[in-house]
């Protein structure tokens, strides 16, 4: 009987410290559920999403936080920015409030609880990426909480068990005094009626900087209109936090192969954001006759290599490949490419054009080469991202991306030259190349130079030539183009009248 007993203990022992069988046995999560619009993303995900899931998720979110970060490297105010942002974020991160009984509204916070974790992941790895991604999140809530319905804001912020103690009115008698000398000139009858907390004075930084609390015994008292600013406070506290725990976990990471790329992408677009080429202008509008005058509708990468051309009649090969996929992203036929080609390469006979230039033009268009080239109509044209981090141009070199790639001197002399002379502007040029935010140099420019037109289009309500931010070169002479050449009545249909 004993020795039975025994032998059961020890099967039962063994079961339970069978790490083989752990090891493999399906994990059990609780599925999440969201009660709240808003998310505090403490808990991490825990079901299953697909690759493409975790990418596409990951693709969205990160788009509405570049264009946040845009916004604000733009000095757009709050409600400028909350405009500019709203139909960006109803189309890639949208997120109904409860009351709207909307259909897709578990699906709508799964994605949102997902992809912020999985952006934490592409993130993390450096100080200074988790420093920006903690800024936009905040930034992105603090949008989020300021259009919340307040019932519900207020139920997601009860909820959060924050460590504030709501201040009775003994104690508001007591320090009333005070409180009024820190009120900046608010009467002592509102600071009654007003609902205080206090909170460790640590916690509500940006508070106390810009004295809008009284400072007493290690605590800040805090008015209750100031409650947004102390949950976003906690809100960045805690995802700090997170994100340092996230960058101690992610050399496990590595090992996975199917994530790691995709994450290093992530973060790589999130430092210069990534496009597609838009759709080409109407064919046949554009021609090798035009382009000369459509060299102020091009971006200063390609305005210069149109330029050099013109002078040197020579360019290195990236700077011709360079230009050429953005001359054919603009609809220009091969015929016509391979005209304007020749007549720029004025110094070299026909013989040796046709020998060493001809067959990289027609390659790029897709007319000969492998099947896969000629099938996929060549190449696509190049965006921000790719001239301003693959091939930096060596001496005697014209391709890049000016606002990268020239020296500082270099840059402002060429930017006057094309006409950009305003000391704010040049300014905020050099600002924005410290920060390393070139395209943004770019759409600083673009704003500039197009400010009579964007301003017309804005009072007409058409929205021609705003949008998002401008992040491929295609993408900027677009704009350009129907702002100031184009005789149109609506992007994609009508008739575009071009000299030459
Ligand atoms: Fe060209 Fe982009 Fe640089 Fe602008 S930011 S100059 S469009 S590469």
């Amino acid at each position: 009987m004993i020795r039975q007993d025994a032998k059961r203990i020890a099967s039962n022992r063994r079961a339970e410290l069978d790490h083989r069988k752990k090891q493999f046995a399906t994990a059990k999560f609780q599925e999440h559920t969201y009660p709240h619009r808003l998310n505090f993303y403490i808990l991490p995900p825990t079901a299953d999403i697909t690759l493409e899931q975790f990418e596409q998720w990951a693709i969205d979110r990160l788009r509405v936080l570049a264009e946040l970060e845009a916004c604000s490297f733009r000095n757009k105010t709050p409600a400028e920015t909350a405009a500019h942002m709203k139909p960006l974020m109803d189309k890639y991160l949208p997120l109904s409030s409860s009351s709207s009984s909307s259909p897709n509204l578990a699906l709508e916070r799964k994605k949102d609880h997902y992809s912020h974790f999985i952006l934490r992941l592409a993130f993390a790895s450096t100080e200074d990426l988790r420093r920006r991604f903690a800024r936009v999140e905040t930034a992105l809530f603090r949008l989020r909480f300021q259009s919340d319905d307040a019932r519900e804001r207020g139920a997601f912020v009860a909820g959060l068990n924050l460590e504030w103690e709501a201040v009775g009115d003994a104690e508001k008698k007591e320090i009333l005094p005070e409180l009024v000398a820190a009120g900046q000139g608010r009467k002592a009858s509102e600071m009654v009626d007003e609902g205080w907390f206090k909170v460790d004075w640590m916690k509500v930084p940006e508070l106390v900087e810009s004295r809008r609390v009284l400072l007493k015994g290690g605590y800040a008292y805090v008015p209750g209109r100031e409650q947004m600013s102390m949950v976003l406070a906690e809100f960045t506290a805690r995802l700090d936090k997170a994100l340092e725990q996230t960058s101690r976990a992610l050399p496990r990471l590595d090992e996975d192969d199917r994530l790691s790329p995709i994450l290093a992408h992530l973060s790589s677009t999130f430092l210069t954001p990534a496009s597609t080429a838009p759709s080409s202008m109407v064919a046949g509008t554009i021609t090798a006759a035009s382009i000369p005058s459509l060299l102020p509708n091009f971006p200063l990468c390609m305005s210069t290599l149109g330029t050099t051309l013109a002078t040197t009649h020579h360019l290195k090969h990236y700077a011709r490949l360079q230009y050429t996929l953005f001359l054919k992203g603009l609809g220009l036929s091969l015929a016509d490419s391979l005209q304007y080609w020749r007549s720029g390469f004025s110094a070299v006979t026909d013989d040796t054009f046709n020998k060493e230039y001809r067959y990289n033009i027609r390659h790029a268009y897709g007319d000969v080469g492998g099947d896969g080239n000629r099938r996929g109509g060549g190449y696509s044209p190049f965006s921000c991202q790719k001239i301003l981090t693959e091939h930096p141009p060596g001496p005697g070199e014209a391709h890049g991306c000016p606002y990268r790639h020239y020296s500082l001197e270099n840059l402002t002399a060429t930017l006057q030259r094309t006409g950009v002379t305003d000391g704010s502007v040049l300014k905020g040029v050099k600002d924005d190349r410290e920060k390393m935010k070139y395209h943004m140099a770019c759409n600083r420019v673009f704003e500039h130079v197009h400010a009579r037109e964007l301003k017309r289009a804005k009072e007409e309500g058409t929205n021609i030539g705003g949008g998002e931010t401008i992040v491929h070169p295609n993408e900027y002479f677009r704009r350009s183009f129907l702002l100031k050449v184009g005789a149109v009545k609506k992007e994609g249909g009508a008739e575009m009248e071009v000299d030459g």
